[in-house]
């Protein structure tokens, strides 16, 4: 028997059943890339394993709204509180609209996320298509008294709001370490306390992203438009909320009480936080100047590197680490991982060709068919264990043993049950192309392929052997390809006919 879907939950410390507020329904919200360079191979690890999370969701039946944001306004330079928008500082560095920036690289992001064949979520809002809402949560946090206003800006009240609840209940952090362990706040700051955090901010007169509000002229916090959104698209209370272990504090510290404050209910029942990918064990950050891109990871052009890898590589090398513990990239891991990406889309092949057939001389083994199942239950045990997904990919390379038995005779088909070798053909075709999210790469040197063809086909001539000639220009011709015989050389062409 298979055990129930479990996922760790940041909030408790503890793996948990997963229970959906309103099955088959489930709310998952993702804080997505902030615009304003291209993403890493860090934040695609982040962004593989939420896939991975929601394929599974849709795999065991689920409905799943997957929520995952743009922030193309309010996070800035160094995640403070105050100085440049990161957005805003490169429209000015690169010269362009600051809404400029924001498509160039959301068109990056997704185009990385189809080649690596990330699904894309249900909803993909950003946060300066939200600011009428993102104006009246803070106008209910004001009213509410959880806020105040200095100067035109906003801020979020956390002595305040730590009276009556927990501030740094999801990050463990200690609230009175919190409120006596920052700097003394001068009398020019606008804060009444140092960790109390922006939900508006006035615009200073060189900052190029503003709206008008009820305060002034000004952008809203960065932790608020994931409150806004989640909350607007799955509700005060919702499943699912992730992101990078990095976001836990503060920004997803901030949500809940944002969250909380204002609606007087938990925002989300489960936080879940996948963890860094390092170099040389060292976070990957844009800031610390250690990023390798995926173009750059694709081409081998970093020196980092002693080859290119291809996207599903680096699928498979995310896979060979658990989503909660952190993975250093090397050329080690990406060399086993293309192999093993490799054998699993040979299983892949050979699985597709399979088809049950009975033979009433041949016995069924009973002993094969337990194992059989058992081994299918060992996928997903690995799953259910908080999406492990090193363990499953371990059972289905046991899978494919016996898959390739079959294959080489050792095995006979009828040997098995119809059901229990049905059972493994979808259990291994699902795993591999919907839950983990693997495509075949075919190979991508045609030209070279054709070549060695046209090779044969000019030797058949000469030899005057002429039903190979149409052979091979038959076969060609049903790929598309067009073969021209010229005077001194054969070319080939796409068919035009
Ligand atoms: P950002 O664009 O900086 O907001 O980051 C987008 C996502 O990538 C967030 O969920 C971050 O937590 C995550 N992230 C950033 N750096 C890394 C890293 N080195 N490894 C894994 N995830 C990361
Ligand atoms: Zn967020």
């Amino acid at each position: 028997m298979q055990p129930p879907f479990k996922i760790y939950n940041t909030l408790t410390r503890k793996k948990e059943v997963f229970k959906p507020i309103n099955p088959p329904l489930v709310g998952m919200y993702v804080c997505g890339p902030t615009v304003y360079n291209y993403v890493h191979l860090g934040n695609v690890r982040t962004f593989t394993g939420f896939d991975i999370l929601y394929r599974y969701l849709l795999h065991l039946g689920y409905k799943v709204r997957y929520v995952r944001n743009i922030t193309d306004v309010g996070h800035l330079v160094d995640d403070a509180d105050d100085g440049e928008d990161k957005i805003g500082k490169k429209a000015k560095l690169d010269n362009l609209e600051p809404m400029e920036v924001v498509q160039k690289y959301t068109n990056d992001f997704h185009d990385v996320m189809n080649i690596l064949n990330n699904k894309a979520p249900s909803i993909e809002p950003s946060a300066t298509g939200h600011m009428i809402e993102q104006i009246k949560m803070i106008e209910d946090l004001l009213e509410k008294g959880f806020a105040y206003e200095t100067n035109g800006s906003v801020y979020f009240d956390v002595r305040k709001y730590s009276e009556s609840h927990e501030y740094g209940k999801l990050s463990g952090r200690n609230i009175d370490e919190l409120l006596s362990g920052q700097r003394e706040l001068d009398g020019q700051d606008e804060k009444r306390e140092n960790i109390d955090f922006a939900l508006w901010k006035k615009a200073t007169k060189g900052h190029i992203m503003r709206w008008p509000s009820p305060w002034s002229d000004g952008f809203p916090g960065w932790h608020l438009e994931c409150s806004v959104m989640g909350q607007k698209y799955l509700g005060k209370t919702f499943d699912i909320h992730g992101g990078g272990m990095d976001l836990k504090f503060p920004h997803h510290e901030c949500e809940v009480a944002q969250g909380t404050a204002c609606n007087d209910v938990e925002p989300v029942n489960y936080w879940m936080h996948a963890n860094m990918l390092t170099v040389n064990g060292q976070k990957m950050s844009k800031s610390l100047n250690n990023s390798i891109l995926p173009n750059e990871l694709f081409s081998g052009n970093n020196p980092l590197l002693d080859q290119a890898y291809s996207p599903m590589t680096l699928r498979f090398a995310f896979m060979q680490a658990h989503y909660r513990s952190t993975m250093d990239i090397s050329n080690e891991a990406l060399k086993a991982a293309s192999k093993g990406y490799r054998k699993m889309i040979n299983g892949l092949r050979l699985v597709k060709g399979l088809s049950y057939s009975e033979d009433s001389a041949i016995e069924k083994d009973a002993k094969l068919n337990k194992q059989i199942l058992s081994i299918i239950d060992s996928v997903y045990r690995g799953m259910n264990d908080d999406l492990n997904t090193a363990v499953a990919i371990a059972g289905l390379f046991n899978l494919l043993k016996k898959i390739n038995g079959i294959h080489l005779g050792q095995i006979k088909i009828p040997a098995l049950e119809k059901e229990v070798f049905d059972k493994m053909v979808n259990t291994y075709i699902s795993f591999v192309e919907d839950v983990l999210g693997f495509i075949e790469e075919k190979p991508q040197n045609l030209e070279s392929a054709i070549e060695i063809v046209l090779q044969d086909y000019k030797e058949a001539k000469e030899a005057k052997d002429y039903d190979k000639v149409d052979l091979i220009r038959g076969q060609l011709k049903v790929m598309g390809i067009s073969v021209k015989d010229m005077k001194d050389r054969i070319e080939w062409a796409y068919d035009e006919q």
